[in-house]
């Protein structure tokens, strides 16, 4: 057997809404993409809508344009994530650190971005960004986050990359209730796919356009924003430098077929959650605590080795990869990568992150995970632990 830590779900309407565009006039950002754009908004309950993007990288650069990070500002940010919600401040010549996590929900603590918080304003370095990453799809406590917000002064970008379909105090994730702008990643392992693909998410009308333009080479075509003169039908204009981030509408296509399914994809991703829950509590680890204020997209399931194991994880991890169980671990700290070690990070920085690291397996996954899979998996698991 081969089990894949995680994987994409696609079926026959997936691939007819692809084969669709293909035979229309339009391949690149058309009338899918606006469609696409139309239906994550409304499932998100977002005011000012949404903008379909390339990646959800290029979305978290472009979202730190959009809300004026610039030279020698700060982002903070959690260690435990991918290194593109870091990498993003960096593109824009600004600085990243990072907020220890809690131990229980592997997510950004608030006590230690209090504690933070107090320290910076003495130094006169307060983030103008914070971007809490809702590790696995589980939410962080952005209620909290917001609060902080207002008293020191900072935006919030919500990396929700793992987290579309998840909701937190009853809000769906990306209704940017507590944050400026949210952020889903639409890659193949993550809840819905386009293949590559991201969209943001803000309630900002300002910011929206921004972001529009950003997307593609800082170009507009609405006469109403000319400078100056219009030339005549054919214009457009450059106000500010941006990139090419257009999705297609191949991959916008697929997108709408696909989140048709979200709430089939999140109950079948909590009842595997579920079953792992029951199926292991006897053995010597822990799992992702999800707070009751949180509905968890299940991205992904990690375990946490009892730290008399940490010594074995290798010989765990090896086991269960000979056997063909794709496991993996989410995530190495981004501080503890040579990059941000060059920057100065070093072990020791954040020794929540660093200890969950040592102990994190995570276990295949997906929606097309079978219960036989699963079986295999939790068998193997014990083989692996000797147990
Ligand atoms: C996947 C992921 C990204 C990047 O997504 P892409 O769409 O692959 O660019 C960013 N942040 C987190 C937390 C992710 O898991």
């Amino acid at each position: 057997m081969k089990i894949p830590y995680g994987r994409q779900d696609i079926n026959h309407d997936d691939i007819k809404s692809v084969v669709e565009v293909l035979e229309s006039d339009w391949l690149t950002q058309g009338p899918s993409v606006e469609k696409f754009e139309d239906n994550i908004a409304l499932k998100c309950n977002s005011k000012a809508g949404a903008v379909a993007v390339n990646s959800a990288t290029s979305a978290l650069h472009i979202a730190c344009i959009a809300l004026g990070l610039k030279q020698d500002d700060w982002l903070w940010t959690s260690p435990n994530t991918f290194v593109a919600s870091a990498n993003c401040a960096i593109y824009c010549g600004a600085n990243v650190d990072f907020v220890d996590i809690h131990p229980e929900t592997y997510n950004m603590c608030t006590e230690s971005l209090k504690r933070k918080l107090v320290e910076a304003k003495k130094l006169g370095r307060l983030p103008k960004i914070v971007m809490p990453v809702h590790f696995g799809g589980s939410s962080c406590n952005m209620e909290e986050i917001h609060n902080l917000s207002k008293k020191y002064n900072f935006k919030i970008i919500e990396d929700a990359s793992h987290a579309i379909g998840g909701t937190y105090k009853d809000f769906p994730i990306g209704s940017c209730k507590y944050s400026d702008i949210t952020v889903f990643s639409f890659h193949p392992v993550k809840i819905i796919t386009t293949a590559e693909g991201g969209i943001l998410l803000t309630n900002d009308n300002e910011v929206k356009k921004k972001l529009v333009t950003l997307r593609s080479h800082g170009i507009t075509k609405d006469s109403n924003d000319f400078i100056g003169k219009n030339d005549g039908p054919w214009f457009y204009q450059q106000h500010e430098l941006g990139f090419n981030y257009r999705m297609t509408d191949i991959q916008a296509a697929l997108g709408s077929s696909q989140l048709t399914r979200l709430e089939s994809f999140l109950n079948i991703r909590n009842e595997i959650a579920e079953c792992y829950k029951r199926k292991l509590s006897s053995l010597p680890i822990s799992y992702q605590q999800v707070p009751e204020t949180n509905y968890s997209a299940y991205h992904l399931f990690v375990i946490n080795l009892d730290e008399d194991l940490l010594s074995r994880k290798e010989e765990i991890f090896s086991g269960l990869l000979k056997a063909g169980v794709g496991a993996n671990v989410h995530y190495i700290p981004v501080h503890l990568h040579p990059y941000y070690k060059e920057k100065g990070f070093k072990e020791g920085d954040f020794p929540v992150a660093e200890l969950y690291y040592k102990r994190a397996i995570s276990l295949p996954l997906h929606s097309t995970l079978t219960s036989v899979e699963q079986d295999y998996v939790i068998d193997n698991l014990k083989n692996s632990l000797k147990i």
